[in-house]
């Protein structure tokens, strides 16, 4: 029972090193999140140790009379949180969720109609090396060439021509809020199952901040990592009782065994703490963030070195920066501000003319810098640090590396991430 740093000092580096990563850069990947002290002590716990197979009350292994209570907990205030009768809260991750979503909704061979990828969707809508692409007849829609938006109409057009069998509503790169009500109407048009995917806006929604998809979705999936701030996990909701044993069925035997009871415990401190006026709070300073990030990159200063937002703002917890105009590329505009220690991910804009590894965007995230304190006076500086940056990578900008860098620095003390660890 050696402490880590005895056993593997190695590891035990890479622990301290990534500490240190995440105290001394602005977190910015939209997907990311810090979760709180009391996540990581259930992560980090012996609820690691047990197998759970099944369900609470009807497990195949003894001794889960613990872990029990821990995912009823997790459940029901799943449940309350989103306004859903049913929740399956063992997913592994966003990825198994839908594993087990599709599986319960369509047989190998279906259609499926689903954002395209290049346009915001998610590997699992039916990239072609996913097991979504591989095993399902996968058709999309895309956004309009002119506003950059989902256009309901193209979409039920779709929906008339393919009859596709599942429609999926949700996106991991898209700025705006998604007319639910619509797609449900489509879908009840065409006899499709509507899956909705909120992983990215489900903070959002759980604080009132977003429209709520589970009243008008067949079944809706999520991560509990991104805007909720809780542990790398995946979630289930349903209203309906029959879709409901088919969730369960298809997560467990059908894509999982043993259950993850340290993550399912972690599930449910999250879910209790996205109930408070706390994370409310931090859900209002994410979007005002966001918006503000919106604004420093469509400034006359912004647009004269080719620096654009799609769709003009934002509506949620991200802007995609748009660099089509831009002498500089989504690789060189990520690495820029890497060098002044602001962490962002490239990404594909719809209709991109550069290739998928170099791209002419960012997706720019602030939930994170929300987490650790930030409101509007912090996102207004880091938002023009984002875009003095970008201009001086662009060929526009006076203002140096060193100086940018050591602002950045100056917010990345004034909110300390994880004070004292060392001594939890
Ligand atoms: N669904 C959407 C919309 C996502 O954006 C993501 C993650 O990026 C996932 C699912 C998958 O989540 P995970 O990475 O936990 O498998």
């Amino acid at each position: 029972n050696e402490p880590l740093e005895v056993v593997d000092p190695e590891i035990a580096a890479v622990l301290r090193d990534e500490l240190n990563r995440q105290r001394s850069t602005l977190e910015m990947i939209a997907s990311e999140n810090f979760v709180p002290r009391a996540v990581l002590e259930s992560q980090g716990s012996v609820l690691t140790n047990k197998y759970a197979e099944g369900y609470p009350g009807r497990r195949y292994y003894g001794g889960c009379e613990f872990v029990d209570v821990a995912e009823d907990l997790a459940r029901d205030r799943a449940k309350s949180l989103f306004g859903a009768q049913y929740a399956n809260v063992q997913p592994h991750s966003g990825a198994s969720a839908n594993a087990a979503v599709l599986s319960a909704i369509a047989e190998p061979g279906d259609t499926i109609l689903g954002l395209e990828l290049s346009h915001g969707g998610h590997l699992t809508h039916g990239m072609k090396l996913n097991f979504s692409g591989k095993l399902y007849n996968i058709v999309g829609y895309g956004v309009d060439p002119e506003t950059f938006l989902i256009d309901m109409d193209v979409v039920r057009q779709k929906a008339l021509e393919h009859k596709p069998k599942v429609i999926i509503a949700g996106w991991s790169a898209y700025p705006r809020t998604l007319d639910f009500a619509a797609f449900r109407a489509i879908a009840d048009e065409v006899g499709a199952t509507l899956w909705v995917d909120m992983a990215h806006f489900a903070g959002l929604v759980a604080a009132g901040l977003h429209p709520n998809p589970v009243p008008y979705a067949h079944v809706t999936s999520s991560t509990v990592h991104k805007t909720i701030g809780g542990p790398r996990s995946g979630f289930i909701l349903t209203n309906d009782l029959e879709m409901y044993k088919k969730i369960n069925s298809n997560v467990f035997p059908g894509h999982q065994g043993g259950p993850l009871m340290h993550v399912i415990a972690a599930k449910a401190t999250a879910f209790k703490l996205a109930a408070s006026d706390e994370f409310k709070d931090r859900q209002v300073r994410t979007l005002a963030g966001a918006k503000l990030l919106a604004d420093a990159l469509t400034t006359e200063a912004s647009k004269a070195a080719g620096i654009d937002v799609l769709t003009g703002g934002t509506d949620v917890h991200l802007v995609l920066a748009d660099l089509r105009n831009s002498p500089i590329d989504g690789q060189q505009a990520e690495d820029a501000l890497h060098a002044v220690n602001i962490t962002v991910n490239r990404n594909s804009v719809p209709f991109d003319p550069r290739p998928p590894m170099v791209t002419s965007g960012l997706r720019i995230g602030t939930p994170a810098l929300a987490t650790r304190g930030f409101g509007d006076v912090e996102f207004a500086e880091v938002s023009d640090i984002i875009a003095l940056t970008l201009q001086h990578a662009a060929g526009k900008g006076s203002t140096s590396v060193e100086e940018l860098s050591a602002r950045v620095q100056t917010l990345a003390d004034a909110f300390p991430l994880y004070p004292g660890l060392e001594e939890w």
